[in-house]
C-alpha cells in the first residue's frame, strides 16, 4: 500500500534531512512543504537546517500558484471545499502576512490598500472592505471571479478588486497584485511626477519603468480600464492622487514591487535636494538591464525603443539630465545623433536658400 505523508510527518522529514518515498501519496500542504512552498510549522515558524551533508542543490522557493486551466471549481459545494483547501488556506495566511507587512511599513493607514491573488481561471482571492492590512485573519479573505461577483467568504469583498481584475484580465502573468499608499510614490502621484529612470540598475531589473495612470474615481469601471490598460506593460504603476497598485507572479513578488517602488520614489527625492542634479546612466546601460529584466520572464515595453528615447526624463523636475554626449557618442534629449536624411533635407534647403540670395 502507498504511504500518505501529512503535512506533520512532512516537516518531520525536512527536520531529518530525509525525502519521501518515490511512490508516496503527498497531501497538498505535505507537498508544499516539501517543495519549499510553505514554511514548516506554519507561516510564523522558522525554516528547519537540513542535516549537515543532505542539501543537494539550492532551490528558490516558487510561491506562484498554479493551476490546471478549465479545472475551476463549479457546484457551490465545489467551490466551498476548494475555498477552505489547504492550498487556499495557505494563500489566505500569506495574503495576511503581505498585509501586515504594507501596514507595517507605512505604506497604508486605515482601512487603505487591498490585495489579490488569482487562483483560477476565474478565481481571485481578495480581501475584504473596510478592514487594516495589519490585523486580517484568513477566515476575513473572499472568493471573487474575474468581474468581481463574490463567490465565498463571510466578508464583503474590497470595491478596489475591480481595479487589479481590470489587470489581471488583460495580463496573465499577474497572478497577484497590492495596493497601497506608500507616502513617497504617493507624493509622485499627487505631485502628478512620473519617476525618472535610468538611475538605480536594480530599479529597472525588477521593477521596470514604473508606469503612471491618469485619475479616475477608485472602484470605477474607467479607473480599471485605465490601470488596466496600464498594467498590461507595467507592474508598478502610479495612480494619479491616489497611490500605487503593483503585479507579481505572487503575492510576495508583487510586495517587492511595492517595497521597490517606495523606496526608489524615496531615493530619488532624497538625491534631489542634494543640489548637484540628479546623476543617470547612460541608455546603452539601460539597455543590457532591460535584456536582463527580459531574460527573467518580466515584460518591458522599452524593449524595442531606440537608446535616445530610453532616458526620456523631462517629465521628471528636478534638474535631471541626460548623460548622452551631444557630439555623437549616442544620441540623448540634450542631442540626437545626426539623421543623415534630415541633414542631407537642411543641407538642400540651405542651397536652395544661398542660390535665391546669390541671385539677386
Ligand atoms: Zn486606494
Amino acid at each position: 500500500m502507498r504511504k500518505v505523508i501529512t503535512a506533520r510527518e512532512a516537516e518531520e522529514l525536512l527536520r531529518k534531512g530525509g525525502s519521501a518515498p518515490p511512490d508516496a501519496i503527498l497531501t497538498p500542504s505535505a507537498r508544499d512543504i516539501l517543495q519549499g512552498h510553505a514554511r514548516p510549522g506554519g507561516p510564523t515558524g522558522a525554516r528547519s537546517t537540513p542535516a549537515p551533508g543532505t542539501q543537494k542543490e539550492f532551490v528558490v522557493p516558487d510561491y506562484e500558484f498554479k493551476w490546471t486551466p478549465g479545472s475551476d471549481p463549479k457546484t457551490a459545494a465545489e467551490v466551498e471545499r476548494f475555498f477552505n483547501s489547504p492550498a487556499i488556506q495557505t494563500l489566505k495566511q500569506r495574503i495576511c502576512d503581505i498585509g501586515r507587512r504594507i501596514w507595517e511599513k507605512d505604506y497604508v493607514d486605515g482601512n487603505g490598500g487591498n490585495i489579490t491573488v488569482r487562483v483560477g481561471d476565474n478565481l481571485v482571492l481578495c480581501t475584504p472592505t473596510l478592514i487594516s492590512k495589519g490585523f486580517m485573519t484568513p477566515d476575513e479573505m473572499c472568493l471573487i471571479d474575474l468581474d468581481g461577483r463574490q463567490l465565498a467568504g463571510t466578508r464583503k469583498r474590497t470595491s478596489e478588486a475591480m481595479t487589479h481584475l481590470g489587470i489581471m484580465k488583460r495580463q496573465p502573468k499577474a497572478k497577484a497584485c497590492v495596493h497601497a499608499h506608500p507616502p513617497h510614490a504617493t507624493a509622485f502621484a499627487v505631485a502628478a511626477v512620473r519617476p525618472p529612470t535610468c538611475m538605480i540598475p536594480e530599479a529597472e531589473v525588477f521593477l521596470g519603468q514604473i508606469g503612471y495612470a491618469k485619475y479616475q474615481t477608485p472602484g470605477t469601471p474607467e479607473n480599471a480600464d485605465e490601470v488596466g490598460r496600464i498594467g498590461v506593460d507595467h507592474q508598478a504603476i502610479i495612480m494619479e492622487n491616489h497611490g500605487v497598485i503593483v503585479w507579481g507572479k505572487d503575492v510576495e513578488d508583487a510586495y517587492w514591487k511595492m517595497e521597490n517602488t517606495d523606496a526608489y520614489c524615496k531615493t530619488v527625492w532624497i538625491a534631489s535636494q542634494l543640489g548637484q542634479g540628479l546623476h543617470t546612466f547612460s541608455p546603452d546601460k539601460l539597455k543590457d538591464l532591460i535584456d536582463l529584466r527580459q531574460k527573467l520572464g518580466m515584460p518591458d515595453n522599452r524593449a524595442g525603443l531606440k537608446e535616445c528615447e530610453l532616458c526620456d526624463n523631462s517629465e521628471f523636475r528636478p534638474g535631471v539630465v541626460c548623460q548622452v554626449s551631444p557630439h555623437g557618442e549616442g544620441a540623448g534629449a540634450a542631442g540626437e545623433k545626426p539623421d543623415p536624411q534630415v541633414e542631407a533635407l537642411v543641407q538642400q534647403l540651405t542651397d536652395q536658400i544661398m542660390k535665391q540670395l546669390t541671385a539677386k
